[in-house]
């Protein structure tokens, strides 16, 4: 360290880099991955996808990703039943990287973004990076949207974006069409966009929609997917848009050149060719999900609904206590959202039967909330 002071940026000042805890444990249900590595079918067919594309690493990218974006309306064709042109279709590295050029794109001074808390806490770092105000509207008490206070909000505040996250993070609330129309016919009255942030949709429930459905019907209309969930992805860095083509190009204006590495493209690619193999593991999740909400509950403790790979769960007087107790046995999870809950991901069966044991050892040894039994000691679970 010289001591050298940086000329940050005032709202710089003070801040932190953003990032949960990447520790070392044996259980690590805090981010919301997907629990299954690749299986040795789909390395061996990434491994040679990138030995082609080493072949010409001397050359830029495409900069368009073109084939990449053909594959990835292909995958929503088959597996959502939706119709897009490619040229619909936006990626970048994460979907947090597609927020952030949609943003520079069409956020700035004396622009607006509004979200409806409690939501995902990178919304309002984006909007800081890109000079644009970022205010939030509250949810219920069970985490659903107040329909007409948002759409009054929507009106009053003439949001540039309008963020609506189905499933939310980190509560799992998914969003009715209906909601979703609502707030985009109100956002279309000043132009404005509506980003429904779609990064767990494919883990929803039967019954909850998809916003995809609606892109025919509202040009204002921004969903955003990425790969780093259902498909197990998140190492490789691959999120997306699908929208108007106007918004695609005006993504386009302020994306760098080849943000999107050959090597990306063509891992991205390689998985989209195995989507079945992948989603495939998605059934597993929702049900172990299932489970976890189930086991919750007949525990004592209250457990949000969940069309998402995680569950909010409490409600704790020190939740603090509750996460490095959990930590304390080897299992990670998140302290997120509002006080008196804590966010799981969905692991495997081993991993929640690691994390109801670790919850279990500790309502025997202090009352967290939970209902105690005659001797206060409770049986393991069976993996
Ligand atoms: N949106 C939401 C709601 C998320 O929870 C996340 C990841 N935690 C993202 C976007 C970004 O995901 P990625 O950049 O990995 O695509």
């Amino acid at each position: 360290m010289s001591g050298f002071e940086v000329p940050l940026r005032a709202e710089l000042l003070g801040e932190v880099p953003y990032g949960a805890p990447q520790l070392d444990v044996p259980v690590r249900l805090n981010v919301n991955e997907n629990p299954y590595p690749p299986s040795a079918e789909l390395i061996a067919h990434i491994a040679a996808a990138v030995t082609v594309a080493a072949a010409q690493l001397n050359r830029y990218p495409d900069r368009e990703a073109s084939r990449l974006r053909a594959d990835l309306a292909g995958y929503l064709k088959t597996h959502e039943n939706v119709d897009v042109d490619p040229a619909r279709v936006w990626a970048a590295n994460g979907s947090n990287e597609v927020m952030h050029q949609l943003l520079l794109a069409v956020g700035g001074p004396g622009r607006l973004v509004l979200g409806f808390a409690p939501t995902y806490s990178m919304y309002p770092q984006y909007c800081r990076d890109t000079f644009t105000a970022y205010e939030t509207v509250d949810r219920n008490a069970d985490f659903t949207l107040d329909v007409d206070r948002a759409v009054r909000a929507v009106r009053e505040r003439r949001p540039v974006v309008t963020l609506l996250t189905s499933p939310n993070n980190p509560t799992g609330t998914a969003l009715p069409l209906a909601a979703a129309e609502a707030v985009l016919a109100a956002a279309a009255e000043h132009d404005g966009l509506v980003v429904v942030d779609e990064a767990y949709a494919e883990f929803r429930r039967p019954g909850s929609p998809s916003a995809l459905e609606l892109l025919d019907l509202h040009a204002n209309l921004v969903v955003t997917r990425t790969m780093s969930k259902a498909f197990a992805y998140a190492g490789a860095r691959v999120g997306y848009l699908v929208a108007d083509t106007a918004i695609v190009d005006a993504v386009r204006l302020v994306r760098l050149p080849y943000h999107l590495s050959a090597i990306t493209q063509v891992v991205a690619r390689a998985a989209l060719s195995r989507a079945g193999e992948l989603l495939a593991q998605v059934d597993t999740l929702r049900v172990e999900r299932d489970a976890t909400v189930d086991w919750l509950r007949a525990q004592g403790f209250t457990a949000a609904d969940s069309d998402a790979n995680f569950v909010l769960f409490g409600e704790f007087g020190d939740r603090h206590a509750i996460w490095q107790g959990l930590l304390d046995r080897g299992v990670l999870v998140r302290e997120t959202g509002p006080a008196p809950w804590l966010r799981v991901s969905i692991g495997t069966a081993a991993d929640m039967t690691s994390f109801k044991n670790a919850l279990l050892e500790m309502a025997a040894i202090a009352a967290i909330g939970l209902p105690q039994d005659d001797t206060g000691v409770r049986g393991k679970v069976e993996a």
